[in-house]
């Protein structure tokens, strides 16, 4: 019988990226959509299919991290083998806005579905997805062993799960691993980063939409990698015979002005001509951001093979394709190069829609 798996955040970044993995790898894939008033499926959409098909492997449901029954109702029903839990919200710069939402869907979220999976008595192995931003103003570099001195709203709520996933771990003997992953984008990753914001002002400009990209400061530096290998990290953490916590990163550090001189150059345009600083006042520069990953390469056999050159070209590429617009075209080499070209991209929904908790379920 298939694996299964169930995914909050599915309609993410990670989310959808690691349904597709997933799937290829055969298993069926239930993931936790949040209920919007708009469509928030994007990511998504060529994996949700007829509800009648019988041959289905991917099902959705409508859930919520502040609600721990509907949760516990899931897993009970679903009764996943592996449990992703990739969900929350993931805005370090907006958790000053909303610090306490933060933390309720944040690390409360994190709780909550732990607490799901304990009451309805299944046996699952646990992904955390924890985040860099736990280790704050730690100098770098980063790794297992790393003190925490997060220095956000997200990074306490993120440091939060994190312990809560390790003591569910010692304390009921669950299957539960986090990932400390640093940044890693993608043509999904969400709008309001500098990297999606650099590539799609591109193409904007390229379309002559827009005439400028607007960035606050361009000094701070990340450890960027190309997010569908890191979904990869997720799956190899629980197929380990124990669970532990493993750093996830290239060890290469770049400034986001680095970003930008990079993807503009790629297009053939001069950056220092289009760049115009955001005024807003912006959070100071933190430390550098250098990921020490050797524990996932000894342990996981895990290395990043998609450089940060090659990262940009992707991101430009896709960007420019969505106006419709000619790319440079280095992007789909690379991803053929790296064999990082999953199936199942363009099933689409010929339903437009999600099915109601529980119906799904009653067959
Ligand atoms: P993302 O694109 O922002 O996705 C977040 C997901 O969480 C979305 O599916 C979102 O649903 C869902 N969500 C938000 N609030 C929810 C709620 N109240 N109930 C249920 N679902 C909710 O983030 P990502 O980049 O895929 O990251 C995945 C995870 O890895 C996150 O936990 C993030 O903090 C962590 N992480 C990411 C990075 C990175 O560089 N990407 C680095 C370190 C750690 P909607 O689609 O409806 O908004």
């Amino acid at each position: 019988m298939a694996r299964k798996a169930f995914i909050t955040g599915v309609t993410g970044q990670d989310g959808s990226y690691l349904a597709e993995l997933l799937l290829s790898k055969g298993y069926e894939v239930h993931g936790l959509v949040r209920k919007e008033s708009t469509f928030n499926t994007s990511r998504i959409d060529h994996l949700l299919v007829d509800p009648f098909e019988p041959e289905r492997k991917f099902f959705s449901y409508y859930g919520d991290l502040s609600d721990g029954a509907t949760l516990t109702n899931l897993l009970y029903d679903i009764r996943p083998d592996e449990v992703y839990h990739l969900g929350a919200q993931t805005n370090s710069k907006v958790s000053f806005d909303l610090p306490e939402y933060t933390g309720d869907i944040t690390a409360l979220g994190t709780i909550r579905l732990l607490e799901a999976i304990r009451r309805s008595g299944i046996k699952v192995k646990f992904y955390n997805a924890s985040s860099f931003e736990i280790f704050g103003t730690s100098p770098p570099p980063y790794n297992e062993n790393t003190p925490f001195y997060p220095k956000s709203p997200f990074g306490g709520a993120k440091a939060y799960a994190f312990w809560m996933t390790a003591n569910y771990r010692k304390d009921y003997k669950l299957f539960a691993s986090s990932g400390i992953l640093f940044d890693h984008e993608s043509p999904r990753r969400f709008e309001s980063t500098p990297t999606r914001k650099t590539t799609r002002a591109i193409a904007q400009i390229l379309a002559a939409k827009e005439k400028f990209l607007y960035l606050g400061s361009i000094e701070p530096t990340k450890d960027w990698g190309y997010a569908p290998e890191y979904v990869e990290t997720m799956w190899l953490m629980l197929q380990q015979e124990k669970a532990d916590d493993y750093v996830i990163g290239t060890g290469v550090s770049h400034s986001v002005g680095e970003f930008v001189k990079e993807a503009f150059d790629y297009v053939g345009l001069d950056w220092e001509r289009y760049l115009k600083k955001d005024p807003r006042p912006h959070r100071p520069t933190g430390p550098t951001l250098i990921a020490d990953a050797s524990k996932a390469k000894r342990e996981l056999g895990w290395e990043p093979r998609v450089t940060f050159k090659e990262l940009v070209r992707i991101m430009v590429d896709a960007d420019i394709e969505t106006l419709g617009l000619t790319r440079p075209g280095e992007g789909k080499t690379i991803l053929a190069k790296h064999n990082l070209n999953y199936g199942n991209r363009a099933s689409g929904n010929p339903t437009g829609g999600l099915e109601e908790w529980p119906g799904l379920l009653r067959k």
